[in-house]
């Protein structure tokens, strides 16, 4: 770490607890950043309780005065976003940029949220019987969990609870068990909020801390109508079953593993500057994050000398130095995983060049790596599956449609993407016959998302989606209404069923 950067004293300066079960340790330099109470069951059952009645009374309230709420919120975060972000970075290990980005989209979420806190249109549809008219109409739903991942440690909880308020729905959050501060400092400025809020009932949004058995509860917890969980694919099995064995809803938002196609057309430049951001921000830790590269045979050795020449010039270091491009993983299990995966690259004839360890002086304990890029002729097993790591797989093709057919040929369905010239293959790759993933982009990369746009993905990324568009329907329940306004009173289908009476 450059001498120049220290480390703030910020949990404290914050008013964070320094005492607690629970640790958070800065994958910075590994040292402990302050510790939180794990709710016991107890904690977590009275919490639930008070969510339901919170529910009660918040359903009442008029949906632009939630909105309004969400409006407030928004400006809060809007004046604590530089120390919000410095959080993320101490906690998560995000750069100052993509920190800054991060909180943005809080702010971004609240704002579409509150234009939405006016419409929740629903429909009128035309009956088959005189004088009757049918509408369909969304009420709030009940109070909704939410589990998040460690690497959008605010904006993921925001794309859901913004939603869910202007919905008229409580929000009890269960963030990832590394990043419980960042919640904690996010959660406080909503409670600050909210106290000054006159119709916001107590236990409208509440914060359950703990791993991954706290989760579990809220899985199961049938007084739960929704439950919103973001992380890998693992979890979102596990908790998609017992939400399920409940008749409960889930909205599932799991692992990637995307693709970018370089067609023979592609803008070089911007392809090798949209893959460098894709594959290696983030350190690799992103659920949008570039994995697999199809690089076009004409294309190929070019793009695939630049790349290397603009991976070598990565300054990988603190995130609290502001030439850092690249931070650490999260943990020495991130970088044991990428170690393993590399490895079974090299034993199935890869040809890697990166990926290991770099020492960032006074972050030793840190877990730094160089990003890697692994050549290979065909997908094998590790390319298979989502490693959390800059890793990045690349393959050649020859036909637009071959290239396509790589993109789906994995489990994953988030976020592809096609650097192209040529309309065809962009509208192939668009169509119904093109990409698979919730996300198709052209000449930009695959991560990176805009609140508008609904955000997840299909097959083992989960089939959810979050943030923009109509995702808000998630966090309602739909009730088809039908009046009849004569006083006649004709059944559907012309069924006759005459009484006297
Ligand atoms: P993780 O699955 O280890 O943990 C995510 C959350 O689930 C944590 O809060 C954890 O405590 C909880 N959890 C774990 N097991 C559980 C269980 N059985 N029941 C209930 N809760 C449980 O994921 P992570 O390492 O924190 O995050 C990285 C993963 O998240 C990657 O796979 C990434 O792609 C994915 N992710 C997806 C999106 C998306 O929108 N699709 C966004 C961010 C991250």
């Amino acid at each position: 770490m450059n001498a120049a950067v220290r480390l703030p004293a910020f949990p404290l300066a914050l008013g964070l607890p320094a005492e607690g079960d629970l640790e958070s340790r800065s994958p910075i330099d590994g040292r402990a950043l302050g510790a939180v109470r794990v709710a016991s069951r107890a904690e977590y059952d009275a919490t639930v309780e008070r969510a339901v009645r919170a529910f009660a009374a918040w359903r009442a309230v008029p949906a632009p005065r939630r909105g309004e709420l969400v409006r407030r919120f928004g400006n809060a975060v809007r004046v604590h976003k530089d120390a919000l972000a410095d959080l993320i970075t101490l906690e998560a290990g995000k750069i100052r940029s993509e920190a800054l980005g991060e909180v943005q989209e809080v702010v971004d979420i609240c704002d579409f949220a509150v234009g939405l806190s006016r419409q929740l249109h629903g429909l009128t549809i035309v009956s088959e019987r005189p004088r009757h008219h049918m509408l369909e109409r969304w009420h709030p739903l009940g109070p909704v969990g939410v589990i998040t991942a460690f690497n959008f440690p605010m904006a993921v909880w925001a794309w859901n609870s913004a939603l869910a308020l202007v919905c008229g729905d409580p929000v009890i959050w269960k963030p990832s068990e590394k990043t419980p501060l960042t919640a904690l400092a996010l959660h406080r400025v909503f409670e600050e909020v909210a106290r000054e809020f006159p119709e916001a009932p107590e236990g409208l949004s509440a914060l359950v801390q703990g791993g991954r058995e706290v989760g579990e509860w809220l899985a199961a917890d049938a007084r739960l109508p929704l439950i919103s969980a973001t992380g890998s694919t693992r979890m979102g099995r596990e908790v998609a079953t017992k939400v399920a064995a409940r008749f409960g809803r889930s909205l599932l938002e799991l692992g990637g593993n995307n693709a970018m196609i370089v067609a023979p057309t592609a803008d070089e430049d911007l392809a090798v500057r949209a893959i460098t951001f894709a594959a290696a921000g983030t350190a690799g830790q992103r659920c949008t994050t570039l994995r697999r590269l199809y690089l076009h045979g004409s294309k190929r050795e070019r793009v695939l000398g630049r790349l290397k020449r603009a991976y070598a010039s990565l300054e990988v270091g603190s995130p609290l130095d502001p030439a850092t491009l690249v931070g650490p993983l999260v943990d020495r299990a991130a970088y044991e995983a990428m170690q393993q995966a590399l490895e079974s690259a090299r034993a199935a004839g890869g040809r890697v060049t990166g990926g290991e360890r770099v020492t960032v002086p006074g972050c030793e304990q840190g877990f730094y790596v160089r990003p890697a890029i692994v050549e290979l002729d065909a997908p094998i097993e590790c390319s298979q599956h989502e490693t959390f790591a800059p890793i990045l797989y690349v393959f050649p093709y020859e036909t637009i449609e071959a290239a396509i057919a790589g993109n789906n040929g994995v489990a994953q369905g988030l976020s592809s993407s096609l650097i192209t010239q040529d309309l065809g293959e962009a509208e192939l790759f668009l169509s119904g016959e093109g990409s698979d993933c919730g996300i198709a982009n052209v000449n930009i990369g695959p991560s990176g998302a805009e609140i508008g746009g609904a955000f997840g993905g299909e097959k083992e990324t989960g089939g959810g989606r979050e943030s923009g568009s109509d995702a808000w329907k998630a966090y309602m329940r739909r009730q088809t209404q039908t009046v009849n306004y004569s006083s006649s009173l004709p059944l559907a289908q012309g069924v006759k069923f005459d009484v006297d009476g």
